[in-house]
């Protein structure tokens, strides 16, 4: 059987807020071409997290490892820039004096006509080759987020980690945009650590959840699994009023 290595591996990452632990021992893994879904209520600790692994805040306990690399642990530390992550958060907003073109250009180094290909390329993914010339005011919330979408994948990192990516969308595009997003990423075989609050988001999206509570993962599998067999009674709830 074919051994597949993590794009994402985080071990037993522990941060402390003012003595209080805001997330405990979380582990876990993204695969290639996956979706991993960080799932839980709002304070838990999945922004934490996620900006543990991005590089701008620092765990006090725990190890990263990109592409088997290790990036951070307590005593050695990749900055940020260097960790082939891809973020895109809320209000990750885009450069707003820059047009769309240069805008998913931004990340990108080397060879100038084979970042024109890779930026028409993402462009045309994203449905959005016409609005090349275009600011980012001259485009809807939706069509802004597509742009991030585009920029944020240009450079082919390892990881993808999105932050309530939908949270700033009108409630009825967003499972359109939800979609969307999906088969991008899926097209592109990019590995996502996906953040949410939203049971039905994740659901919808993921092909890895991992329950996050007070900074734990309490529960963690297929979402199909996780769904029909709850761990306890507050994950069950949790999941009860999915639309
Ligand atoms: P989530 O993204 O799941 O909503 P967060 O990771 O943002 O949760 O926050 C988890 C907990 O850590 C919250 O109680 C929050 O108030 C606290 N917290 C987050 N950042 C800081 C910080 N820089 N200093 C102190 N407490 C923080
Ligand atoms: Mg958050």
């Amino acid at each position: 059987m074919p051994v597949t290595d993590p794009r994402l591996e985080i071990r037993n990452i522990t941060r402390v807020f003012a003595g209080r632990p805001v997330v405990s021992d979380v582990s876990l893994k993204v695969m290639p071409g996956q979706v991993t879904c960080l799932l839980g209520p709002s304070g838990c600790g999945k922004s934490t997290t996620l900006r543990i692994i991005a590089g701008v805040d620092m765990q006090d306990r725990g190890e990263i490892h990109v592409d088997g690399r290790l990036v951070c642990d307590t005593v050695y530390r990749v900055p940020p820039e260097r960790r082939s992550i891809g973020l895109m958060f809320q209000d990750f907003a885009l450069f707003p004096h820059l047009s769309v073109r240069d805008n998913v250009a931004f990340g990108l180094r080397g060879d100038k006509a084979a970042r024109r290909r890779r930026v028409e390329e993402l462009l045309d993914r994203v449905g959005l080759l016409s609005a090349l010339a275009k600011y980012p005011h001259e485009l809807s919330g939706g069509e802004q987020q597509r742009v991030a979408l585009a920029r944020a994948l240009a450079p082919r990192p390892s990881i993808m980690l999105m932050d309530e990516p939908f949270s700033g969308l009108d409630e009825r595009l967003k499972d359109e945009i939800r979609d969307s997003t999906l088969d991008v990423l899926k097209e592109e075989g990019a590995a996502v650590l996906l953040v949410t609050h939203e049971p039905h988001e994740a659901m919808r999206m993921a092909d890895e959840i991992a329950l996050m509570r007070d900074g734990r993962i309490v529960q963690q599998g297929a979402p199909y699994n996780i769904y029909n067999a709850p761990v306890d009674r507050q994950a069950a709830a949790f999941f009860s009023d999915i639309n």
